[in-house]
């Protein structure tokens, strides 16, 4: 399948490209390089670089590729905690650049649309690990434009028939040899610590040991990247079959910010020096997913099911590519 990218030059978008074109199919990737990196893009998708706000540059994108298969829609913004801080990023510019492209994608015909959604959709869970039947509350501003966008996609299920995926991500984590986690400013735990055992931070800060939680730390489902493109290939093989489904995804078993640290000092053999700071606004204690239905229904199997092979995968990358992409 002829298959559009949006953040295909980013952290998840950039590793779902090349398991894409592994698997046979054809790329686009369209990425405005603002978060993104242009050495993640594989040198066999084709690179359009351009905003998601710039309708006249959509406008060409369909008009020169009239036959996309289906859209994988990976571009946007992506902190829970920056949501909090500038809330229209989130709430106009997301729900933009994601009305924006099913608007030229519906008029272009295009099928099929996968959403990478988020776990950030359930602030108040009643029952861990979280299933697809989870009350929605959003816990930002972020979660609700994810929440937007699923609305959105609804209603274009019901008036153009357009099929969908939302999968929602618990806790992204882990590498690739040629791809990696690149943010500026990082925020995310494990390549925060991976730093520390680089020398690049004197110590890790753990944000609140007073949760309710075995250790006090807050606890999360980490799954790594591969397994996350790999459950985009196939939501988008099973559309047709299947119809339109919500799938939460991560492996099912929590992790302490103490066992992450733990896990990466056995990894790295470094000491990894940590103290302990206040709470980060917004962190609920416990977030694990129950992705039973996505096994079920798709056959997906995570091939890095446990947190060391996660953790090795991503001390890889990071001992390979110290400053990331280069900057
Ligand atoms: N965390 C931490 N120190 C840091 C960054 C993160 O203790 O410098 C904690 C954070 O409070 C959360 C967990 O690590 O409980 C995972 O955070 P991350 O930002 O990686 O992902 P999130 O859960 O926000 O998606």
């Amino acid at each position: 399948m002829k298959i559009l990218v949006t953040g295909g030059a980013g952290y998840i978008g950039s590793v779902t490209s090349a398991e894409l074109i592994a698997a046979g199919h054809q790329v686009i990737v369209l990425d405005s390089l603002y978060q993104g990196h242009a050495q993640a893009v594989p040198p066999e998708a084709t690179f359009i670089q351009a905003d998601l706000a710039d309708r006249s540059a959509l406008a060409r994108l369909f008009a020169e590729h009239a036959d996309i298969d289906g859209i994988m829609h990976f571009a946007s913004y992506t902190l829970v905690g920056e949501s909090m801080q500038k809330p229209l990023l989130y709430l106009r510019d997301n729900l933009v650049y994601a009305a924006n492209l099913l608007e030229f994608a519906v008029e272009a015909g295009v099928r099929r649309f996968i959403l990478s959604s988020t776990a950030n959709l359930f602030d108040e869970p009643a029952k861990m690990p979280i299933d697809e039947h989870e009350r929605i509350v959003p816990g930002s501003p972020y979660g609700e434009s994810k929440f937007f966008i699923e609305r959105l996609l609804h209603w274009y299920e019901r008036i153009y028939g357009l099929k969908y995926a939302c999968l929602r991500y618990f806790n992204a984590s882990g590498d690739t040899p040629g791809r990696g986690e690149d943010h500026d400013p990082e925020t995310h735990i494990i390549p925060l610590i991976l730093q520390v055992a680089l020398g690049q931070r004197p110590q890790i800060t753990i944000f609140g040991d007073d949760y309710p939680t075995p250790d006090g730390t807050c606890i999360r489902d980490y799954i790594h990247i591969v397994d996350l493109a790999q459950a985009h290939i196939l939501a988008l093989g099973a559309l047709d079959r299947l119809g339109s489904r919500k799938y939460n995804l991560g492996n099912g078993s929590g992790f302490s910010v103490m066992e992450v640290l733990e896990m990466c000092r056995k990894v790295t053999g470094h000491p990894i020096p940590h103290v302990i700071g206040p709470r980060r606004a917004g962190d609920p204690a416990t977030l694990i997913a129950a992705s039973d239905s996505i096994r079920r229904e798709l056959g997906w199997a995570p091939r890095y099911p446990d947190l060391e092979s996660i953790i090795t995968s991503a001390w890889a990358w990071h001992r390979t590519h110290p400053h990331g992409y280069g900057r």
